[in-house]
């Protein structure tokens, strides 16, 4: 899998480090695909659960570039994920790129799931904004389009 930043997507990225060391990583596709539920996260569990099944996700961590949103939790917790590690908050990332957010993100949806799925962050949250807040322009201006790339270790 190889994605692109051809149609402009958000910068945000999820990685998921698979128990066994298997590790995959999806990029924000909401425009590529023009489906609004394509975040980073999203795309990830679709993509590790094509890839491996329903259980590919099981017992892995996620680290994602900005704290999931509540649909990317829930998602995050059906796939089986135990832990998500994050760099910025949800605060962040609202002042960074805007956009609608919920009152509630991962670690407020996480707290009462009936399985435990362990959430850290904002980790590294000033080294992360900087980053997103210079990829968010030059994504805005149209300047990454198509320099973005990810690909799955096994397709390199
Ligand atoms: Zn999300």
């Amino acid at each position: 899998m190889v994605a692109t930043n051809e149609a402009g997507d958000n910068v945000c990225t999820g990685i998921c480090v698979i128990p066994g060391f298997d590790i995959a990583a999806a990029p924000c596709r909401q425009s590529s695909l023009a489906d609004c539920t394509a975040h980073a996260e999203m795309v990830l569990v679709r993509e590790t659960q094509a890839r491996g099944g329903p259980a590919a996700a099981q017992g892995a961590t996620v680290y994602a570039s900005g704290e999931p949103c509540a649909m990317c939790a829930a998602a995050l917790f059906r796939a089986d994920v135990s832990r998500v590690v994050y760099a910025a908050s949800q605060a962040e990332m609202t002042r960074i790129m805007g956009g609608p957010t919920l009152p509630i993100a991962a670690r407020a949806v996480l707290a009462g799931a009936s399985r435990a799925v362990r959430v850290d962050g904002p980790w590294l949250e000033a080294e992360a904004a900087a980053v997103l807040q210079v990829a968010a322009a030059r994504t805005r201006s149209g300047e990454l389009r198509g320099r973005l790339a990810l690909a799955w270790p096994q397709d390199r």
